[in-house]
Order: C-alpha cells, then structure tokens, then sequence
C-alpha cells in the first residue's frame, strides 16, 4: 500500500519534501465481525486547508473536529473511492464513495457513515472531489446561504478560477448578479471571461493598487465579496464595500503559510457601511447536500455550470499538487488520480 506521509510540523511556506512516499507491506482487510469499509483510492483532492492541519498543534487543538496531522501519519483528505471490501450493511463492493480517506491505494475505514456513497456516474468520478463534492457544497452553502444574494448585485470573487471561484461565479450569473473575478495570470482570467461567464475579470497580479482596481471595475461599489484569499486583498474590498454589503469568509489562502497571521486594518468600514462578514465551513450545510446535487447536476445536464479541473496522475505526485495550489500553479481544481476505476 503506496501512502503519502508528513515528515514533520511545518514551519512557513509548504514544500513538496515535506511530505514523503512509503510503502507499507500489510494486507488490509475489514476485520470478521466490524462494520468498516475497504476503500480503493481513486481520485484525491488537493485543498488549501490541507497546509493548515501541517502546523504544530495549539493548545487545546487536539481536541477540536479538525485535529492536525501527526509527523510520520499518512495525509487524510477528501477523495473518491471505490468499495473494495465492506462489513457494513449499507455500503456493497463496487459502490463508489466520496468523503475523508487516506492518501493512500487503499484505506480502511472503521465508520463509513462519514462517506457520501455516489449516486450519479453519468458524470465524470472525478467530479465527485470537486463541482459536486466538498468543493462545490462550499460554493453553494457559500453563495446561497452566507451572501443572502439578489438579482442585480454587485458580486465580487477572489481566487475566482479556482475549485470554489469557478462554481461561485457560475452560481452568481444564475442569480442574475454582476460578476468580477480576479485570478493571477492572464490565462486564468481569459478562462473567467470566456468559459465561467464572467462578466469582468482581472489579474491581481499586475495591480500595484488593488483598492483601484476594484473602485475601476465596481464604480458603484460591491454588494458581494466572495473571500478566499484575505490579506490586501481583503482590505481593498472593505474600503470598496457598499452600505449593507455581505463578506463571506469562506478561506484566506495568503495566510495559510505564514508564520503570524496577518492583521486586517481597516475592520471598521464594517461599522460605517453596517457590513456582515460571516464566515462558515461547508460541513454544517451538508444537510443540503442533496438538494445540491439534484440542482448543480441539472445545470450541468442544460450547459448552465462548465467545470475545469487540472489533473495529476500519480499517488506520488500529490506533494507538488498541494503545494501548487499556493503559487497557483493549478488551473481549475486540483485532482490527483491514483487509479483507474
Ligand atoms: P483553488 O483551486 O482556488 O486553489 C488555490 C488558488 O488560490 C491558487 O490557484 C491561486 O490562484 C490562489 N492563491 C494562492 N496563494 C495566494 C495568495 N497568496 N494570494 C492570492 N491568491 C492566492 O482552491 P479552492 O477553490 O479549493 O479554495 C479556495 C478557498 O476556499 C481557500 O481559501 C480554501 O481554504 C477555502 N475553502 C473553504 C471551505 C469552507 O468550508 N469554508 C471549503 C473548501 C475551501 P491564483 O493564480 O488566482 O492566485
């Protein structure tokens, strides 16, 4: 069983070698009488969250839902798999799953009732780590239940190419909303215009004035701030926010490898423009999970949604697909493929 560990707690930004392959010679199988699953790794995700589980624990941390991982532990993330073996009434080999599992060939999983089974093969598995998995339940609890939007607002999205970016934006044309994105190349921003539909979009990059770009591309203001990035380009969108406006925080990727968090200086516009800033975690929607596929499917059925992932093949190239994913190297979402189906 090929597997991907962490070395050791990192310290500042995430390096490929900080994470090593190894093998590990034992025969996995579902103990006689437990009601575990066998899982076939097929699919993994590459998240940005993943680095911040790298760090060496806070006080109390341990204890909380997301405990970091432990030097020497193989990576857990989101992936999609294939039932192998199964103790477990409700789950058949040869059910497709998604959900937490190792980065690893195969992983035992003492409680399947954390697995999402997979309804719908008609699109591509793969999707399953992405547009109609974790990510796109992020989008849609983001988009639907945090930013309270309406027909004609002004609806701005950082990191906008990305998993998320890609999906919220799409979302936000279907409301009716005026949508900016910006993304750090130009070929990503060509993608924003010309596949997702995106009203504007613009490379944060060759800005030396964020703040101006946006009062360039939102004259009147925005009404929306879809955050994924925080840092400057949080405090650009405060100073740029309209009276009323909804912030939500669903990442802040240029924070994820620094050492000390950065501050944010100009909170108070919070005060004068009475904006919400809210942030959530996609898990405590997953009640709506259902709901959001049967919707994002049929978008995707009439060509209303479009999806672009940026595939790496190879369990052992997951190391440098991570730590891509913070000089943005990924166009799309970031799978990695460990085996055929
Ligand atoms: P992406 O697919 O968007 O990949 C990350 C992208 O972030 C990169 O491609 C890069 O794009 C951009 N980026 C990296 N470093 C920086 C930086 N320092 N400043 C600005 N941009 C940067 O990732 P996801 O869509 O999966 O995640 C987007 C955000 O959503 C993250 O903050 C993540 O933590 C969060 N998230 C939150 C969830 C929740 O439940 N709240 C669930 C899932 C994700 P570019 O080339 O454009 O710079």
């Amino acid at each position: 069983n090929k597997r991907i560990l962490l070395k050791d707690h990192v310290v500042g930004p995430a390096k490929e070698g900080d994470m090593v392959a190894s093998t590990e010679t034992v025969r996995l199988e579902v103990p006689v009488g437990s009601k575990g699953v066998l899982l076939k790794n097929l699919y993994l995700s590459c998240d940005p969250y993943l680095r911040t589980l790298m760090n060496r624990p806070l006080d109390g941390q341990e204890e909380s839902g997301f405990p970091p991982f432990k030097p020497g532990s193989v990576i857990i993330g989101f992936g999609v798999a294939k039932v192998v073996d199964t103790g477990h009434p409700d789950f058949k080999v040869g059910d497709y799953v998604w959900g937490l599992t190792g980065w690893e060939e195969f992983t035992l999983i003492s409680n399947p009732e954390t697995l999402f089974k997979i309804k719908y093969t008609d699109v591509p598995l793969s999707y399953y780590t992405g547009l109609l998995g974790m990510t796109g339940m992020t989008a849609y609890a983001g988009f639907y239940e945090i930013c309270s939007p309406k027909k004609g607002e002004f609806v701005y999205i950082s990191a906008a190419s990305g998993a998320v970016g890609q999906i919220v934006g799409q979302y936000a044309k279907l409301m009716g909303c005026y949508v900016v994105g910006s993304a750090g190349s130009n070929e990503k921003v060509n993608l924003l215009k010309t596949k997702f539909g995106f009203d504007d979009a613009f490379n944060y990059k060759e800005e030396h004035d964020l703040a101006a770009a946006l009062k360039r591309h939102f004259p009147q203001g925005i009404d929306i701030y879809f955050e994924n990035v925080g840092g400057a380009m949080l405090e650009a969108v405060l100073l740029n926010m309209r009276d009323h406006g909804r912030i939500a925080v669903c990442g802040m990727i240029s924070q994820y490898n620094l050492e000390k968090p950065e501050g944010v200086h100009n909170l108070f516009c919070l005060v004068t423009k009475r904006i919400r800033m809210q942030g959530f975690a996609w898990f405590d929607h997953s009640h709506k999970y259902d709901e959001f596929v049967e919707t994002t499917r049929q978008h995707i059925k009439e060509g209303k949604i479009v999806y672009v992932e940026d595939i790496v093949k190879g369990l052992e190239n997951a190391p440098a697909a991570l730590v891509g994913l913070f000089t943005g190297r990924n166009v799309g979402k970031q799978v990695v493929v460990v085996a055929q189906e």
